[in-house]
């Protein structure tokens, strides 16, 4: 059985990223850049003030106070015909382009002004330069300004306004499916009859690919029927991503990895050394990914967080697609009876300086809803560690819930 690490080696190494499509500026925020960006600007493109105040010379405000001819008036967007010469200031407001002549802004709040004169007090002296941002200082016109593989964050999105670019070359998003299988399962809108439950793990795993700006289509539910399962599996087939919930155990009906070898896909794996989520299945199609996951639903989420969303990432063109670890210290003893590494949900939150993390007390995998309180999970080694309260251990964070 692949420990979890050699499990996550093969997956990534079998992941490869995805080709470039055009977005635009207002979808573009969660990509990565598939293209250099240069600009073919200036910025700021002028000697721009930074306050709104009087442009002057420097070497006429050496001794204040001292008085002023206002020469004239600079709102942002125009740009100043005139120039200011010995004992002049211009009144300029942020934004705006310097006058020839001046070197320098005095903010209006180290001003005096009377509504009878054409003059200004300027109240203290300014050095050359002093609250001017000058021309090409941010940007300079043909240089890169970002990089491919750069992720497009809010900021990002700022800076190709900036440059010019409101169509932009991105790495495209997997299209994921998602099947779940089992006679038991109804939909969230049905009660569920005699033996029947309502099927969670397909919402959970939209929900989830959501989350990663990823779209999915659900294939609906696949009854425990080898006809059925392969009629359904063949319709995901098409998809760069295809999620299977349920049917790879042990079970007289589990019959997806069966159908898995009947479609002739290459399958990598089918049980990793890791609690929960043993019977995860690893296959692929063509260049498409095909993930069967276990039923139960905190292990399925707990293998599409340890596996499905750092492949998806890497599809998506992150190069830092692997988890966030930090180390935390657990606020009560855990202990590993199994013979796996645990990925067990936690609580954990930063205080007086420190992560702490709380392992949850769940009813097993089964327990959506002790689950669904996590916001993290605790990573625990194989074979009978004792992690004792206070002691440091690995966390891997979810990155859509906060922390707390
Ligand atoms: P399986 O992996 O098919 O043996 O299922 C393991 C457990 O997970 C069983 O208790 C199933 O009823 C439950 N289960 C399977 N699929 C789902 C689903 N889509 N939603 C909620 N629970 C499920
Ligand atoms: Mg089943």
């Amino acid at each position: 059985m692949l420990t979890v690490k050699e499990a996550f080696n093969v997956i990534i190494n079998e992941t490869r990223q995805l080709g470039e499509e055009i977005t635009t500026l207002e979808n573009a925020t969660g990509r990565v850049l598939a293209e250099n960006i240069t600009t073919d600007i200036d910025m700021p493109p002028f000697d721009r003030s930074m306050m709104d105040g009087y442009a002057v010379r420097s070497v006429d405000v050496h001794s204040t106070p001292t008085e002023l001819k206002i020469v004239g008036f600079i709102p942002a967007g125009e740009f100043p015909q005139f120039s200011i010469k010995r004992g002049e200031a211009a009144k300029i407001m942020t934004g705006a382009p310097m006058p020839a002549g001046a070197d320098s802004v005095r903010e209006v709040e180290l001003t005096r002004r009377s509504d009878t004169t054409s003059t200004v007090q300027i109240l203290e002296p300014t050095q050359a330069g002093q609250h001017i941002v000058f021309k090409g200082t941010e940007m300079q016109k043909g240089s890169r300004v970002l990089a491919k593989g750069t992720f497009i964050n809010p900021s990002v999105v700022g800076v190709l306004a900036t440059a010019g670019k409101p169509r932009i070359a991105v790495f495209r998003t997997p299209k994921v499916s998602i099947l779940s299988t089992g006679d038991e399962l109804v939909a969230p809108s049905e009660k569920p009859g005699m033996g029947q439950i309502r099927n969670s793990n397909s919402y959970t795993l939209h929900a989830l690919c959501q989350n990663l700006g990823v779209e999915s289509q659900m294939l609906g539910v696949a009854k425990d029927e080898r006809d059925t399962i392969k009629q359904k599996i063949e319709a995901g087939l098409s998809s760069d991503v295809l999620l299977i919930s349920g049917g790879v155990s042990m079970g007289d009906l589990d019959f997806v990895t069966d159908v898995f070898n009947d479609l002739k896909l290459e399958v990598y794996f089918e049980k990793v050394a890791i609690k929960p989520g043993k019977p995860t299945v690893f296959a692929k199609h063509q260049n498409g990914l095909v993930f069967g996951l276990p039923g139960n639903p905190v292990s399925s989420s707990t293998v599409f967080e340890v596996f499905v969303r750092p492949a998806i990432r890497k599809m998506m063109g992150f190069s830092n697609f692997r988890h966030k670890l930090i180390l935390a210290e657990i606020t009560e003893s855990f202990v590993n009876k199994s013979q796996r590494e645990v990925y067990h949900p936690a609580i954990t939150f930063y205080k007086n300086g420190q992560y702490f993390t709380r392992p949850l007390m769940t009813k097993g995998s089964g327990d959506i809803t002790g689950f669904s309180a996590h916001n993290s999970f605790l990573i625990c080694p194989r074979e009978n560690i004792k992690l004792s309260k206070g002691s440091q251990c690995e966390v891997q964070l979810c990155s859509f819930y906060d922390l707390i």
